[in-house]
């Protein structure tokens, strides 16, 4: 099958204008990357405009057709990487000018004299270049760091950069050898990979936006939004994967123990001091637990008035220790934070340590909850272990395991 250059131009005009019109359209959908996509979408329409100007140009005196062509879809691609860089919170505004300036110089001065070799070969210097920059700024962007589809812009980026630059440095010593009918190879190897380049790059990007916004729903979805901790669905999906890592590893053996937090009386505090405040000493409280919970453990808010906390490492002593703590330093915040209006905040604990019978979460929760059920009938702001089932069945002098911090 024989395909000529006019007919990839075509083409190439064809999918930058479906693509600008995709990626226009997608904007409103991210309201976060609205600027980018904008600019995005004009650097497609710029590119199509200098792609329509390349076939008219030899109706244009001299060189002055190609210059006008070459100048736009410079351009374009310094949309382009406008678009990538402004991802980063950067610009290439000082830069994309220079290399503007420059290359209109360059037209300028060569142009009438070296017209095939600027079109053939140094024009494609400055493309590679700003391409080459594209690829780096994808590359670099934290914004977009986890994020799959950002390999495939990169990729698709560097390797438009490569081939930019095997026709600036390597084809010109390869034509005179290889002969005329390899330029024209050359020619449309580039077109081709160019209607490439106008679908799959903004393909990419699309795909990176979308990416983005998904993590950042699922992000939302697992976060409470009041204290910015995870919420009940998110400790429960982290605290299986918790757990299960803890029972396939060597970890094994290692001690886990697991904390339910109920703030006491709060339906008093909401009621004497409003809902407002109410949320305020709740934030305190995620605030002042957070502060205290070691890496590796997790900590979310599980319901209205209760958090709980899965501690890797700890057992029942360290546990204990910890949990108490995090209660006097919440007393104490709150006197102090909210001294004008006296509120006595306090907490209630349950912990219960992974082992003997308590294999799951589940069951590490229901036996903290019963923990924290004694808590409460033993006068509140105070911490109590679990039983296992074993010491349960045990008289009831035989139980010691509970202690207070009031
Ligand atoms: P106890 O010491 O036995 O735990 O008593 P309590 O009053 O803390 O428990 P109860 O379950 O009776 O009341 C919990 C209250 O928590 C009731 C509800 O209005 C309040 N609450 C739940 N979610 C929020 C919230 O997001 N903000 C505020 N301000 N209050 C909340
Ligand atoms: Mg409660
Ligand atoms: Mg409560």
């Amino acid at each position: 099958m024989h395909v000529d250059l006019l007919t990839l131009y075509f083409l190439a005009i064809g999918t930058l204008l479906a693509s600008a019109g995709m990626t226009y359209w997608e904007h409103r959908a991210h309201p976060k990357r609205s600027k980018e996509l904008r600019v995005f979408s004009a650097a497609y329409v710029t590119l199509a405009l200098g792609c329509g100007a390349v076939l008219l140009r030899g109706h244009f005196p001299g060189a002055s057709g190609s210059a006008v062509s070459n100048l736009i879809i410079l351009g374009g691609y310094l949309l382009v990487l406008h678009g990538a860089a402004i991802w980063n919170g950067r610009r290439y505004a000082l830069f994309s000018f220079g290399i503007l300036a420059l290359s209109a110089v360059t037209w300028a001065v060569a142009g009438s004299a070296g017209q095939a070799v600027m079109w053939r070969f140094v024009t494609a210097f400055p493309i590679a270049m700003v391409s080459g920059l594209t690829a780096r700024e994808l590359f670099r962007s934290d914004a977009a760091k986890a994020v799959q589809s950002r390999h495939v812009a990169v990729a698709v980026t560097g390797v438009h950069a490569l081939l930019y630059l095997f026709r600036a440095c390597i084809l010109p010593w390869l034509v005179a050898p290889m002969g005329d009918g390899f330029l024209s190879i050359a020619s449309k190897i580039t077109m081709y990979e160019g209607v490439l380049y106008s679908v799959l790059l903004p393909m990419a990007v699309l795909r990176l936006v979308r990416e983005e916004s998904h993590g950042e729903l699922l992000r939302d979805s697992q976060t409470d939004y009041l204290t910015r901790l995870g919420n009940r669905r998110w400790f429960f999906e982290a605290g299986e994967r918790l757990v299960l890592t803890h029972l396939s590893s060597e970890a094994r053996n290692r001690p886990m123990s697991l904390m339910v937090f109920d703030l006491d009386h709060f339906k008093a505090i909401n009621d004497q001091f409003g809902h407002k405040t109410g949320d305020e000493v709740l934030r305190a409280f995620a605030d002042t637990a957070l502060a205290m919970v070691p890496s590796g453990a997790i900590l979310a808010r599980i319901g209205g008035e209760e958090f709980a906390a899965l501690f890797p490492g700890y057992d029942t002593f360290k546990g204990k220790e910890l949990g108490e703590s995090i209660a006097s330093r919440f007393a104490e915040t709150m006197s102090s934070r909210l001294a004008d209006r006296r509120i006595e905040a306090t907490v209630s604990i349950g912990l219960a340590q992974f082992g003997d019978e308590l294999l799951s979460l589940a069951d590490l929760l229901a036996a903290a909850d019963r923990a924290l059920y004694s808590a409460k009938s033993l006068g509140r702001n105070r911490l109590e272990v679990a039983q296992s089932l074993q010491a349960l069945r045990l008289p009831e002098d035989e139980l010691s395991n509970t202690s207070s911090f009031s």
